[in-house]
């Protein structure tokens, strides 16, 4: 894989993603992969990895031609109908488990749930949480359902648009947590080919006059919907984190909270409801 995919990813990626193949067609656990190195290979395997780069070479997200991605420690169905998770949606995850780990039977509602990789990671994390994922995309629920049945979690699906949907139930929700579209359109020329050309556009594109749509309607929701004391989990573009924190103080939402992601960019905001 190194002398035809080097020059487009770097060593280091190859090397993931060399890894990743070994996993996923082979069945070999990290500690096998060691162990079998010198063994022989199944004879379809070397026409299966001749497929898998040639899609690379077009620079197709390896997630997408597995059809699966790691998330918080368990294994994501993902097609091109859901963005791959990504790691700094785990770090949103673990600021909420981190926060509310020792709590029971709260009430959660993860806003444009994609593959359900929130969701379900919380439901598996947190004890008896009633979970409730909303997505516009009936595909993405589709593979958000097979996730949950996959993982053994219980979720309630429903299929809406946060931008048209009615007022959630008051006082509702203990947690509501979100990961909407957020990149600008005018963003795209500083885009990896591999967002760009194979992740659904639906969930990652806001229009470049109006970036703070979806919080908006997440805030109105939320505002109302949080019970007192209830949390507010965003992920973020980091050039708009603070204008999203001020929104949120002025739906009432107090204790607002900019954090950083790993690569250091204001990645999440964080709000309380009175
Ligand atoms: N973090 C994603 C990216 O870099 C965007 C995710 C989103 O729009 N919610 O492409």
């Amino acid at each position: 894989m190194h002398d035809r995919l080097d020059a487009v990813y770097g060593k280091g990626e190859v090397e993931a993603m060399a890894r990743m193949v070994m996993e996923e067609i082979l069945c070999c656990s990290p500690v096998d992969l060691v162990l079998r190195a010198s063994h022989e290979v199944p004879a379809f395997f070397p026409e299966k990895l001749e497929q898998i780069i040639a899609r690379l070479e077009r620079q197709e997200p390896i997630q997408h031609i597995l059809g699966v991605a790691q998330f918080h420690g368990h294994r994501f169905k993902v097609t091109c109908d859901t963005l791959v998770p990504r790691p700094e949606t785990e770090q949103l995850v673990d600021i909420i488990v981190d926060e509310q780990g020792d709590r029971q039977d709260l009430r959660v509602m993860d806003v444009g749930t994609g593959t359900g990789c929130i969701a379900i990671s919380l439901a598996r994390a947190l004890r008896f949480a009633q979970v409730t994922a909303i997505d516009i995309s009936a595909e993405a629920l589709a593979v958000a359902q097979e996730n949950a049945k996959l993982l053994k979690t219980r979720i309630k699906w429903l299929q809406a648009d946060i931008l048209s949907m009615p007022l959630w139930p008051a006082t509702s929700l203990d947690i509501v947590v979100s990961n909407p579209p957020y990149v600008c359109f005018g963003e795209q020329a500083q885009m990896e080919h591999n967002v760009l050309d194979y992740e659904p556009h639906i969930a990652l594109f806001v229009p470049d006059n109006d970036p703070l749509l979806f919080y908006r309607h997440i805030a109105s929701q939320a505002a109302q919907a949080l019970v007192s004391g209830g949390r507010l989990y965003l992920e973020v573009n980091r050039r708009f984190a603070h204008q999203v924190a001020d929104l949120l103080q002025s739906h009432g939402l107090v204790d607002t909270r900019v954090m950083h992601d790993s690569f250091g960019n204001d990645r999440f905001v964080t709000a309380t409801h009175p």
